[in-house]
């Protein structure tokens, strides 16, 4: 199984359809909680090829989705201060904030630049000594390795010009506030990328606790296939367990070389989630070490109130009790040319997973 043909052999995924209705008799609900298995799940059309009794639900795995609108209006407060140039990933210059965003902004004049990595950040600030440069952290532990050795970096360079704004998060917080919600999850699709980094044992306290089944899975047909029959196997025997069928990247252990590097440069600290609000130790914030590149903590500037889009049930989708389908304002008023929320910003938001692959 090298090639990715093989991982979209409809010959294979169609004999793991059979096989998952063969053993499903209980009915059950699965959360992805990564946004790269959003987009996969939809644009393959997997709910479809599933029994009755195995529902899908999407969590709160698309990082854009899940930060803060004072995120957002941070960073718009930050993009106004003279001297300051704002670098972004692409996704987050569309997000609403509550009043603005950032592409606004930028057509207003601010100094906002899209950039594929921190490095390209710092090579900014390097070229504009006389400029304050002010990269925006964000995602789960498939980035924060990269934001670490950004900051480690400038720190060995001792640039006296570039910033942090953090928003990174961590998962497993997230995964035990939903069961504790009271949201009915039997098992979790672990997410591929974030676990490449973490490896699988930060999953095994929310099985033990809440006995749900997580197995890590790729993102292509036949794995999250094989991923779905190996949980409705798990809660049909009755042994729910932390599996990896992501094997060929996933390893127990993670990437230890990564893990040491997020924990030299962050800590964690409370952090607000879309839909779940305040959950303790979920956000990745510099150590005082580092503080000197804080952003939040080196510009006094004042944050506009946060005002939530109205009729935007973003929240609710990211907990899986609704879907873009519930929204009023889904593919209407709100499409990826004209968002009115995060999750149909993000490429890897549900929203607007639903509105390419499942629209009618
Ligand atoms: S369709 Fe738009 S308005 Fe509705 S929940 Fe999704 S992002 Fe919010």
């Amino acid at each position: 199984m090298k090639y990715i043909d093989e991982y979209r052999d409809r010959t294979l995924v169609e004999k793991l359809a059979g096989q998952i209705k063969a053993i499903s008799t209980k009915k059950i609900n699965l959360m992805e909680v990564c946004g790269g298995h959003t987009m996969s799940i939809q644009k393959f059309g997997i709910p479809y090829l599933l029994p009755e009794t195995v529902k899908l639900l999407s969590g709160p795995g698309c990082p854009v989705c899940v930060s803060s609108r004072q995120f957002i209006d941070h960073a718009v407060a930050l993009s106004r201060l003279p001297g300051v140039i704002i670098t972004t990933f692409g996704d987050l210059i569309r997000v609403p904030g509550s009043t603005s965003s950032l592409d606004k902004e930028k057509a207003a004049g601010a100094d906002i630049r899209i950039v594929y990595s921190i490095m390209e950040a710092i090579a900014i600030a390097v070229r504009n000594p006389e400029k304050k440069v002010v990269f925006l952290g964000i995602g789960f532990e498939t980035t924060t390795p990269t934001s670490a050795a950004g900051i480690a970096y400038a720190d060995k360079m001792n640039l006296k010009n570039f910033y942090f704004l953090s928003s990174h998060k961590i998962m497993p917080p997230a995964m035990e506030a939903l069961i504790d919600e009271g949201v009915k999850i039997d098992g979790y699709i672990g997410p591929g990328h974030v676990s490449t980094i973490t490896g699988s044992g930060m999953y095994q306290g929310i099985s033990e606790k809440f006995n749900v089944g997580v197995v890590i899975s790729g993102f292509e047909p036949v794995d999250l296939m094989q991923a779905i029959l190996m949980l409705v196997r798990q809660i049909e025997t009755g042994k729910p367990k932390v599996e990896i069928q992501y094997k060929r990247v996933v390893k127990p252990g993670g990437n230890t070389k990564a893990k040491a590097l997020m924990s030299e440069v962050f800590e964690l600290r409370d952090d607000w989630w879309r839909g779940l609000g305040i959950l303790p130790f979920s956000g990745q914030h510099l150590k005082k070490k580092y503080e000197r590149f804080d952003a939040e903590k080196v510009f006094d500037v004042e944050i506009e109130k946060t005002v939530e889009p109205k009729g935007c049930i973003c929240g609710e989708i990211l907990k899986g009790i609704k879907t873009p389908k519930d929204c009023k304002l889904f593919a209407g008023v709100c499409t990826p040319q004209n968002p009115v929320g995060a999750c149909m910003v993000s490429g890897e938001g549900a929203c607007q997973a639903y509105y390419k692959y499942n629209r009618s």
